[in-house]
């Protein structure tokens, strides 16, 4: 335990690992795993059950396997089982050798189901789905046993290596634990272990026209593979039964315990694959990693760093409750992180042309400005500065109330890093459009400070207009209107955000930033936390991505007092 000193003391689950050591308890092992299916992309949520199953094996110098629950052949793809492992290698994680797949112990698995079957504890049963759904009873009526609950074991043999070698259709047979049709947990009526399904799977290919469901599916995996703690979310809690209940009755090679916390509800947003899916599928957004998904190659493209993404699961620490969690939350991870790791740099969204009239028209300074106000480590660099620059749009006004103090007729503001300027003259167009802004600058101010002690109140940003390099900078937004659009209805596109995406391709950025590479992250000052997009940058076209604005004020420019 290297981290013991800064652990959660009411995470229960390190409370449960902290007793089971001290019994010592599988052999003083700690043993987790990840399972997901591979049926989907993987989003913010399962990074936190990522987080846990893999920060538990650092923490008590354990082991963390990567597990594919892949017994659903229908809906799983190798291409998502290679999204899945460089998702998690991207959050930083290292299951090593340990990459398995349920559908690696199929065989194992079929000679457990034997197993009970010859015990007396499963039967085949021809019962529909429909007909297996009226028999179950409900939560105050038990259920009746199936006609065939005591089908003699010889024949439930025969009946399910013909299962097994496809003489059936699907739909036909299915095998079942015999459990107790009266269970007050509904789910111990006598549940289907094994279906059929003539459906290749992307492993097995054609060799299996059964498949074992979920539930004895899972238990069994934990353990072949030794775990000791298997942890899975909420609504796993009355499968633990059946899980438990399996274990008992076969000989298994070890014996793992199941334990539930809860799901990472996150507001402003979905976390259901199926209406991830959706999604994609409707283009409300440009695919899986579209930047406002909450995927985590979306989350990567956007510009999230895996350290934020971390320190988020690692605050949110592990409960029994289901709690929606705030967006901000993740967005304050967020600005901790980029604030200490991304330069500063200066860059125009929407720029308006700044001529300055008594600078000389050939001249070129270069300003000295710092990488990192805080951080004198990351160095400076010189920005070019010259007669023609851009500034924000929105630090001018023509008739300005009383409390701006950005630039206006007859206002003197400083530049960053360079001089004060003074607006003289404003031009229009024919439409009355402001196009450009005549100054004049003070000499005497390089570097932004006055020799007699004046003062400015704004400070804005700009870029040379000569050196600058045109940009396209996406800025996003939540991508729902509501904190919670998933309330259960159908009705939840009608919360998309039309504004999620607003794209803005005529930015100016200062020069150097030519050479940033994809996802590399800066601060753009003044505006926002952004990042190179990882595939639409080029040195030739520079786009950026707005990970998060500097402080919570939900995207506006701030003013620029200082
Ligand atoms: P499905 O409905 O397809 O099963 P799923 O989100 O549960 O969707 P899995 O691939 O089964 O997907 O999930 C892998 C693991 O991640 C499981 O152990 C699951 O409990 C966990 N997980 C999924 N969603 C969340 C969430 N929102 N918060 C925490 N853990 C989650
Ligand atoms: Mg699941």
């Amino acid at each position: 335990m290297t981290e013991s000193d800064d652990r959660n003391p009411t995470d229960f689950i390190r409370r449960i690992i902290d007793a089971d050591l001290a019994q010592h308890r599988n052999e003083g092992r700690v043993h987790t795993r990840f399972p997901p299916e591979p049926n989907g992309y993987l989003h913010i949520g399962h990074t936190k059950s990522i987080c846990l199953n893999f920060g538990l094996a650092e923490e008590y110098s354990g082991k963390c396997n990567l597990r594919f629950d892949d017994t659903n052949p229908e809906k799983e793809e190798v291409e998502y089982v290679n999204a899945i492992k460089e998702d998690i290698r991207w959050l930083g994680f290292d299951w090593q050798e340990r990459e398995y797949y349920a559908s690696d112990y199929f065989e194992q698995i079929y000679g457990y189901a034997v197993d009970l079957i010859k015990q007396g504890q499963a039967y085949v049963d021809d019962l529909s789905f429909d007909q297996m759904r009226e028999y179950r009873g409900t939560l105050t009526e038990p259920g009746r046993e199936s006609p065939n609950r005591n089908r003699p074991i010889a024949e439930n043999l025969d009946l399910f290596a013909r299962m097994r070698a496809g003489e059936f259709a699907e739909g036909t047979y299915t095998v079942r634990a015999k459990i107790d049709m009266a269970a007050p947990n509904l789910i111990l009526r006598d549940p289907v272990i094994y279906r059929i399904k003539h459906t290749a799977h992307h492993r097995t290919g054609d060799s299996w026209n059964i498949y074992p469901m979920y539930d004895f599916t899972h238990c069994l995996s934990d353990a072949i593979e030794h775990i000791t703690h298997s942890i899975c979310t909420l609504e796993f809690q009355d499968n633990r039964a059946l899980y438990d209940w399996v274990i008992e009755q076969l000989h298994t090679p070890s014996r793992p315990h199941q334990y539930e916390f809860a799901k990472l509800l996150l507001d402003y947003t979905i976390l259901s694959k199926r209406k991830l899916i959706q999604l994609v599928k409707q283009g409300h957004v440009r695919g899986w990693d579209d930047p406002r998904m909450p995927t985590i190659r979306g989350m990567r493209r956007r510009g999230y760093t895996p350290e934020a993404l971390r320190n988020f699961c690692e605050r949110l620490g592990v409960t029994k409750n289901d709690t929606r969690i705030d967006m901000a939350v993740l967005e304050n991870c967020l600005r901790e992180d980029l604030d200490k790791r991304t330069p500063r740099v200066m860059a125009v969204l929407k720029p308006l042309k700044v001529v300055i009239e008594n600078y000389p028209a050939d001249q070129v300074e270069q300003l000295p400005a710092q990488n990192h106000p805080q951080d004198p480590a990351m160095g400076s660099r010189l920005l070019p500065f010259c007669r023609e620059i851009y500034i924000e749009r929105e630090d001018f006004m023509a008739d300005p109330p009383k409390k701006y103090f950005r630039l206006a007729p007859g206002r003197e503001v400083r530049l960053r890093y360079a001089y004060f300027i003074t607006c003289r003259e404003v031009v229009r167009d024919s439409n009355n459009e402001i196009v450009e802004l005549r100054c004049t600058y003070d000499p005497q101010t390089r570097g932004g400070d006055a020799p007699d002690g004046r003062k400015v109140k704004g400070t804005i940003h700009w870029v040379s207009a000569r050196h600058g390099v045109n940009a396209e900078v996406r800025l996003y937004d939540r991508l729902f209107t509501v904190p919670n659009p998933d309330k259960g209805g159908d009705d939840w596109e009608q919360y998309l955000n039309p504004d999620s995406e607003q794209i803005l391709p005529d930015c100016i950025v200062e020069p150097g930033l030519r050479e940033a590479r994809p996802e590399e992250c800066f601060q753009f000052e003044r505006l926002g936390y952004f990042c190179a997009d990882r595939h639409d940058w080029s040195p030739e076209r520079s786009v950026f991505n707005r990970i998060v604005s500097l402080r919570d004020t939900r995207g506006k420019i701030q003013s620029g007092e200082q």
